[in-house]
């Protein structure tokens, strides 16, 4: 066990149902370290999951049995306050309190597009999900780390700080996130609170198997190729994995950080080494 102090904490971890994603990676290894996790996602129908994907309850079971630890699993949709309203309860009549909350919910809708071709809707509904969805769940979850203090983690990404190509709407929410964790780590500071956020580069994820994708079918080229040529644009010559990134989230919640506040720290290969 990496963070002997996270045993017995309680942690949410939003966009954390599916097995393949950064926000199940992040789970586990928490309730490999002995937290009490909660999982909290859309519901299968709405997130478009493949209904052979293993659901969220069962992978909430197999995380309790796995660890010996509590586990819960909610649905949310981080745009609806009805639903995080509902989490909320929930989490309160299980745990009382939470002591980690890893905001990691994302998605993007309408691209391809630059600015002046983007679909308003679409990029309304990109920032919604991204940024207001990170200040809706904090608002609802802060109280209940007021008590005994604690730690949150958001999940923004490299394109908060490098603007990526007909890709807007998300590069401007994961920014106002990178800003927002700096918000909230001051207005937080003097109840225990710390706040960070991490920016990941190119992490082998569905989320980025359809980005490849995409390119792909708008370049005439082929997936393979498109990895090729992000490859050359990263020192260390891969992919990040999801247990990678579940590393930095596990540090950013353990007493290992308790001098870091409102940082937002790459996880990118050196794909970006400017801060
Ligand atoms: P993913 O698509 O595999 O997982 C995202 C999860 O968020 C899904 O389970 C999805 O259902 C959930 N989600 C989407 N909209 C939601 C909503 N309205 N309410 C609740 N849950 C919702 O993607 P991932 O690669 O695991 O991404 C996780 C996070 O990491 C995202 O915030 C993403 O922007 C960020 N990120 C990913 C990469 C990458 O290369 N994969 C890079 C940088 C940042």
């Amino acid at each position: 066990m990496m963070y002997p102090d996270l045993k017995n904490k309680t942690a949410l971890v939003t966009g954390s149902g599916k097995k393949t994603g950064i926000g199940f990676a992040i789970a586990q290894k928490l309730a490999a370290s002995g937290a009490n996790v909660v999982l909290a996602d859309l519901p299968p129908k709405e997130s478009g999951k493949n209904p052979a994907d293993t659901d969220m309850t069962t992978l909430a079971q197999v995380l309790a049995e796995a660890y010996s630890i509590k586990s819960l699993a909610v649905a949310l949709d981080v745009t609806r306050n009805d639903t995080i309203v509902k989490m909320a309860d929930a989490i309160k009549e299980q745990f009382s309190a939470i002591d980690i909350l890893c905001n990691n919910a994302g998605t993007v809708f309408g691209v391809p597009n630059a600015v002046h071709t983007y679909p308003e809707d679409a990029w309304l509904k990109t920032i919604d999900v991204n940024l207001h969805g990170v200040f809706r769940v904090s608002r609802a979850m802060i109280p209940l780390m007021m008590k005994n203090g604690g730690c949150i983690i958001n999940v923004a990404s490299r394109a908060a700080k490098v603007p990526p190509l007909f890709n807007g709407a998300y590069a401007v929410a994961k920014a106002g996130v990178v800003m927002l964790t700096k918000v909230m780590a001051r207005e937080l500071a003097g109840s225990g609170i710390r706040v960070n956020a991490i920016c990941p580069g190119v992490i082998h994820t569905d989320f980025t198997r359809w980005r490849f994708e995409l390119e792909a079918r708008i370049l005439n080229s082929s997936t393979e190729a498109r990895e090729a040529e992000m490859l050359k644009t990263i020192p260390l010559g891969r992919l990040g994995d999801a247990a990678e990134v579940a590393d930095l989230v596990l540090f950013l919640s353990s007493g290992a950080s308790a001098y870091m506040t409102g940082q937002a720290i790459n996880i990118t290969g050196g794909q970006l080494m400017e801060l």
